[in-house]
């Protein structure tokens, strides 16, 4: 605040243009966000868990199209497509003989079910996947195979890309060396008994076996009994079943452009979730944040492009949402695709993957985005899993990078519920994403990506 006395002293604000100003007029006021938060509040608290194909994601699609109707948003649709749904069952695990002991466990998306009564096998230990993959074949035989590869903790998530291998392909290189079942540790960075759930993949033609992550404290002690050199048994009990193709779909809603021909900018999140919290960091927070930013746009006056809001379905499950957004607008004239689905922590990097032609706008957008602690980075943007396959066509991208230190501390587990929201540092991402569309939607000259 600037005393009155002083005030007529205060020096002529730079030059900006009128553009430059409204862009950082808007993202300052978005610093007072409290439509995002709102948004995170209600899907985490009268819808709950979200999981794809289920009566619950219908649900919360429902909830969608009427919540974002009232916002003022307009062409507000739900978009089904149908899904094979599995859904979760009994699930326990417990080291039999003398160490006897429960163990922390859930099922990974796609597992197979053991017998109702469970089974027993003897545990054999692989400290990371390759090791897996190493075992000769028909070695694991009536056996759980262990992999306790361990992920560390990054800000910028990039663990995640390889040791998730180990849950999306560990246990169909399992059953295709004969093992039972594969228990795998939890791909996590906490240290609490919170499971992290996730799918798998069992490609045509092999069967899924029970697939099963270890709470991070419970491969832990898993590794020490193993240690002790004495075979280790484990009786498992997993009964997931498919429930046949149920609807999904994807909720989209417009802020209509003025000028139809310069296309569409396309901001999405998902809003299916896993079951065992809220999806409240994954990815309630998202929705709250592209949608807040949109609308945002929206009451400042029509903007030049069209902004659609995508809340895709069943993205956790194998990105069926993306794909079927895809396959149903890919003719539409997108010039821009984003996505927020990685928390609610502050942004710190701005990624594009813009043509050369476009640097002055990508300056622009550093420009604008700077003031919220936000760095250009060197990375060409991917888009978001619900918009890769956009992006990947030729669509460009930005990504608006957000810290992921604690976040795989809550993916996909128990834990991810509201209270994990930093409603501070959830304001700054919709600071970031407000500049953004603010200067991609109004920005006079054409957008491309890189080839
Ligand atoms: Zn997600």
């Amino acid at each position: 605040m600037i005393l009155p006395a002083l005030a007529a002293l205060a020096l002529p604000a730079p030059q900006a243009d009128d553009a430059d100003l409204r862009v950082a007029q808007l993202r300052d006021a978005a610093l007072e966000d409290d439509y995002a938060y709102a948004i995170t509040e209600a899907i985490t608290t009268e819808l709950g868990p979200r999981l794809a194909g289920t009566a619950e994601e219908a649900r919360a699609r429902k909830w969608a199209v009427t919540t974002l109707t009232r916002m003022g948003f307009k062409n507000v649709r739900d978009e089904p497509f149908p899904l094979k749904t599995w859904v979760r069952g009994v699930e326990r695990a417990m080291v039999v003989g003398e160490n006897s002991q429960p163990l922390v466990l859930t099922a990974l998306g796609n597992s197979g079910a053991t017998p109702a009564a469970g089974l027993t096998g003897e545990v054999v230990f692989f400290p990371t996947l390759d090791d897996l993959k190493d075992a000769p074949d028909g070695s694991l035989a009536g056996k759980i195979a262990f992999v306790s590869h361990a992920m560390t903790r990054t800000q910028d998530g990039s663990q995640y890309g390889y040791y998730g291998a180990v849950r999306r392909q560990g246990p169909a290189i399992a059953a295709a060396k004969g093992a039972a079942a594969i228990l795998i540790r939890s791909v996590g960075t906490d240290s609490h008994r919170m499971p992290h759930a996730g799918s798998t993949v069992f490609p045509e033609g092999t069967a899924p076996i029970p697939a099963a992550a270890l709470a991070v404290p419970d491969a832990d002690q898993l590794e020490r009994l193993v240690g002790r050199g004495a075979p280790v048994r484990v009786a498992l009990t997993l009964t997931p079943r498919i429930v046949g193709t149920q609807n999904s779909g994807n909720v989209v809603a417009e802020v209509p452009g003025r000028d139809p021909a310069a296309g569409i900018v396309v901001v999405a999140c998902h809003l299916d979730s896993w079951d065992l919290g809220t999806g409240a960091i994954d990815d309630a927070s998202g929705c709250g944040i592209v949608a807040a930013a949109a609308k945002r746009i929206m009451d400042a006056g029509r903007p030049r492009r069209t902004i659609r809001v995508l809340w895709a379905g069943s993205e956790e499950v194998g990105v069926f949402g993306g794909k079927a957004y895809f396959d149903a607008h890919k003719g539409d004239n997108h010039v821009l695709a984003a996505e927020s689905d990685f928390g609610a922590d502050r942004i710190w990097r701005l990624d594009t993957n813009f043509a050369p032609a476009n640097k002055p706008l990508a300056d622009r957008l550093a420009a604008a985005l700077a003031p919220l602690g936000i760095s250009a980075g060197r990375d060409p943007a991917g888009g978001g899993a619900d918009v890769s396959a956009l992006v990947s066509a030729g669509v460009a991208g930005v990504d608006l990078q957000q810290d992921g230190t604690r976040y795989f501390d809550l993916h996909h587990t128990p834990d991810d519920t509201l209270d994990k929201v930093d409603p501070a540092q959830m304001r700054q991402n919709v600071a970031a994403w407000t500049a953004m569309l603010a200067v991609v939607a109004d920005a006079p000259e054409a957008i491309s990506a890189t080839k």
